[in-house]
């Protein structure tokens, strides 16, 4: 064997071209696909993925590469395969998506991937399977068929809260093991707690399961990473970027909680984990189960196409779904309970709760003490110098915070504009809630879950924990407590008050009725019945009006004709594309310019939005102008759009992200 001579590598740049490089003697046998490479880029050494062997370079000159880091490819085939399909659909470079799929350490050069010797698996003692009742059993069924043919399919499992969706993930992949392959279940950063964790391994043993998260050191994060490609990791629990785990034998994704926003990545490559799945999918020749209470409008439109609908109707042991009561906080105000966070009806449900000794969660979607900080004598509310949007108390440590770019500064006494001492913190946060329920509640037992709460390593496991053995009897929190909890003794769930509607989003209906079915699927999961109150300015919408009668399909029904309609997704796909600038001019001129090659280049069913200010104009002193693409298909964008784009260039000091499937 001569070995490679030549290779195709993509560099570690958002380019979407890829480059010809030769192999010196000594390293052709070492050269091999898969394998990290440093190469000379532009008088500087990059780092450089080999992605294929080449007959004969397309330059005269061709570079050497330099040192081959790898001793064994990093990535497969297929996951090359993969993510040369992200960087096309999602407008990235190859090279960068390629780093999105590899753990911290090895995106850069210093670790290698050695050659291993195979640990022998210890053999467990595994948690038993239930007995599926029959709504599980039928949904399980055609999983079955899918896994024995190796065949692709994307099933959707919808199934309402508690109804025993994550049991039948369980005994897929139970079956997948016994058949020697292996699976990936995708959870939302923020679902990944050590409760649902444990369930995977006390089914199937802690060395059989790998966990992938954010909150890992990137050593562990390597670890793990080597230990799914040795034999005895058979599944892999993470977030978004397990999605990347380098499984032998992939027979099965799950990604559960289908709908949920994180699954979509803020940076280049900008990818819903979704769709990347699905692909994954289609490659390996294994099902995907897509799982939710409250699928995504796109996902259940599919469901009657392409997709498998599986439905599961009924709780576990018909336990009842918790009864909703929506309270008028307009009429509340009327009732002389002005400026009181809590409405008459959930400060009494939260007393008796307290007096039954159960326990309550209360969510609010904004975490601080107050969201804006307003001078009552001249009016000004005091806004974040580098963005467009205002500060928020944060109480204990007394400072003001930007949530966009976490700039932090003390409180003021008097106002910085008036100098008067009327300075006011207005609007409600989690921490104001939580300093309420204990001035009204003094003997119960409180804690916050938030981002703020949380910060600290092992934190956000321990306040779990604490509530789980009932040492605090109400937990206050964001989306944090929203989701995928399973404690028996909550009985009350308060939503303080319904913020995600009024956002300038066509998602916001689907956000709200997403946030309070789940948010209300916490309650009442075990004997004791659960009842939930939510505060509302709207109580007429009809995201409200369907979560609390808990009925998807209302909502559907209601929300897929709004789409139809306005020709929104699923009836039409969106790029956004966004400029920023320091300079306000630059941002604008060079949308403009985009604009105007779009218009001349794009099919003409592609409808083009703007340029107009992005909803926050200004984030980190940078201003944002956007433009918005609206296609019938995928195909009328993604391809024209990328060749459009070759044909105007984005000024010095100007930056355009592309969003493909954008989620705000
Ligand atoms: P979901 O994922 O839909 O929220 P889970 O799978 O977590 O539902 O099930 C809810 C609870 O019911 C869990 O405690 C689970 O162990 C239990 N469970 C699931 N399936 C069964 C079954 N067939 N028989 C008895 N208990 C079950
Ligand atoms: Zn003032
Ligand atoms: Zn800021």
């Amino acid at each position: 064997m001569k070995g490679t001579r030549y290779v195709e590598v993509a560099v570690d740049l958002p380019l979407t071209s890829t480059f010809h490089y030769q192999v010196p003697q000594a390293s052709r046998q070492q050269a091999t696909v898969g394998k990290r490479v440093w190469v000379p880029f532009r008088n500087r050494q990059l780092l450089g993925m080999v992605v294929g062997r080449v007959k004969r370079p397309e330059v005269a000159r061709v570079k050497p590469i330099g040192q081959v880091i790898d001793e064994e490819p990093v990535l497969d085939g297929e996951l090359l395969d993969l993510t040369r399909w992200m960087a096309e659909v999602y407008q990235a470079g190859w090279g960068e998506t390629i780093r999105t799929a590899l753990p911290g350490p090895l995106r850069r050069g210093r670790f290698r991937m050695e050659s291993r010797v195979e640990e022998a698996p210890v053999a467990v003692i595994p948690s038993a399977p239930h007995t599926l009742n029959t709504e599980q059993e039928r949904a399980l069924k055609p999983i079955l068929q899918a896994i024995a043919r190796q065949e692709h399919q994307t099933f959707l499992l919808h199934g309402v809260t508690a109804s025993g969706k994550t049991e039948v993930y369980l005994q897929a992949i139970q079956d997948l093991i016994s058949r020697g392959r292996s699976a990936i279940v995708l959870v939302p950063e923020i679902s990944l707690t050590p409760q649902t964790i444990e369930r995977f391994q006390s089914r199937f043993g802690r060395e059989a399961v790998a966990v992938l998260h954010s909150g890992m050191l990137e050593s562990q994060r390597l670890k793990e990473w080597h230990r799914i490609r040795s034999s005895e990791v058979r599944v892999v629990v993470g977030a978004r970027s397990a999605l990347f785990a380098p499984v032998r034998s992939l027979g099965l994704i799950v990604l559960d909680e289908e709908h949920e926003p994180s699954y979509k990545q803020a940076d280049s490559p900008r990818y819903h984990a979704r769709e990347v799945a699905i692909r994954r999918g289609e490659l390996a020749r294994a099902p995907v189960i897509l799982g939710s209470a409250t699928p995504s409008v796109e996902s259940y439109y599919q469901a009657h196409r392409g997709y498998h609908l599986l439905e599961l109707r009924e709780r576990i042991e018909e336990v009842p779904l918790p009864e909703v009561q929506i309270v008028d906080m307009r009429r509340e105000f009327g009732r002389g309970r002005r400026g009181k966070i809590f409405s008459r009806s959930l400060e009494e449900a939260i007393g008796n709760c307290l007096q039954q000794k159960e326990q309550a969660i209360l969510f609010l979607n904004r975490r601080g003490f107050s969201t804006f900080v307003q001078c009552r004598s001249c009016g000004q509310v005091l806004k974040c110098s580098a963005c467009q949007v205002s500060l928020n108390y944060h109480i204990a440590t007394q400072s003001l915070v930007c949530h966009y770019c976490h700039a932090s500064s003390q409180a003021p006494e008097i106002c910085p504009h008036c100098q008067s001492e009327y300075v006011r913190f207005q609007g409600i946060g989690t921490q104001r809630v939580e300093s309420e329920l204990a001035r009204i509640f003094p003997q119960a037992r409180i804690a916050r879950m938030d981002t703020d709460a949380t910060r600290l390593r092992g934190s956000h496991a321990r306040i779990l924990n604490d509530f789980k053995e009932h040492k605090i009897d109400i937990l206050v929190g964001t989306q944090m407590v929203a989701k995928g909890l399973d404690f028996p003794r909550v009985t009350l769930v308060g939503v303080i008050s319904d913020t995600a509607l009024h956002l300038a989003d066509f998602r916001s209906a689907e956000r709200t009725f997403n946030l309070l079915t789940q948010v209300a699927g916490r309650a009442g999961r075990g004997r004791l019945p659960g009842r939930v109150i939510v505060q509302t300015y709207t109580p007429h919408h009809y995201a409200i009006q369907a979560a609390s009668r808990h009925d998807y399909q209302a909502f559907y029904a209601q929300e897929i004709a709004a789409r139809r309609q306005l020709r929104l997704p699923p009836f039409s796909r969106l790029v956004q594309l966004t400029v920023r600038s320091l300079k306000e001019s630059k941002a604008f001129s060079a949308s403009q310019e985009i604009e105007q090659v779009c218009r001349q280049r794009l099919p003409s069913e592609v409808e083009i939005l703007g340029p107009a200010p992005a909803m926050i104009h200004r984030i980190r002193r940078q201003y944002r102008w956007q433009l918005l693409l609206k296609g019938p298909s995928l195909d009328s964008l993604t391809g024209p759009l990328a060749a459009a784009l070759r044909h105007c260039t984005v000024p010095r000091g100007c930056y355009l992200a592309v969003d493909v499937d954008p989620l705000s």
